[in-house]
């Protein structure tokens, strides 16, 4: 299995780490799924041996831009290209408004097979075998899981997280905030980077990578006072499990 960081940013892009889409590629079900969808997905995709067509299901955290940003454009070059098969796209009911008003402004439902489903509460989608629990965050956020895998969305610590999370192989986190700005960090409902590093210490998982960092994030600074399980992903990084 190969999880493909597309974009492991914040809302402001700077450097090699755009808005976030995380892809995960399991050659063994046969499965390339989408998590979250800001930035240029498209290219992202492209630098990748998954094709447009070959992308099986979309899941969108929340409705907030950087999440979602490159939904668009991606289903458009998917057109370009030729897709004929449904394309199946997950997430919360709000966020389902807002991409719903997207694919009518630019007629994309008239080019595709767009199929839009709401996920309420916590569950599970079994067709994709992905799990999802509510999070906490500004307005209603879903985190993800698939197999061993676990991408949080946009969240500031929570119950929820930790069981979700619960002995994964790889959990992306979000940290928007440096240590030593919590105050600041929930106010908003997102975590620090030492938020992210207890969340992974109470999940007991194998491996953490930090995303959705701010660029008040010294990455070179706070990378210097992490174990080797912990890392600050950067665009186009590829993790094999
Ligand atoms: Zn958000
Ligand atoms: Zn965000």
């Amino acid at each position: 299995m190969k999880v493909h960081i597309l974009g492991a940013g914040w809302a402001v892009p700077r450097g090699n780490r755009s808005k976030t889409a995380i892809l995960i590629q399991d050659n063994q079900e046969d499965n390339k799924i989408l998590f979250d969808c800001g930035g240029d997905v498209a290219k992202g995709v492209s630098r990748f041996d998954v094709g447009y067509d070959k992308i099986d299901a979309v899941f969108i955290s929340h409705k907030h831009l950087d999440h979602l940003s490159g939904l668009s454009s991606l289903l458009h070059s998917t057109w370009l290209m030729g897709r004929e098969k449904e394309i199946p796209i997950y997430s919360n009911k709000p966020t389902k408004k807002t991409i719903s008003k997207l694919i009518s402004l630019h007629d994309l439902n008239e080019k595709l097979d767009i199929n839009l489903n709401s996920l309420s509460g916590d569950g599970i989608v079994n067709e994709w075998g992905v799990e999802y629990k509510k999070m906490d965050h500004q307005v209603e956020t879903h985190g993800f899981r698939y197999k061993d895998i676990t991408f949080s969305g946009d969240t500031k610590p929570c119950d929820n997280l930790i069981d979700l999370a619960q002995n994964s192989s790889l959990l992306l986190q979000e940290a928007t905030y440096p240590s030593g700005f919590r105050e600041e960090a929930w106010k908003y409902g997102h975590c620090t980077v030492r938020d992210a590093k207890d969340v992974f210490e109470k999940t007991q998982s194998n491996n953490l990578g930090i995303i959705h960092t701010s660029p008040k994030v010294d990455i070179d600074e706070e990378g210097k006072k992490v174990d080797e399980d912990v890392f600050f992903p950067s665009d186009f990084t590829t993790y094999k499990l």
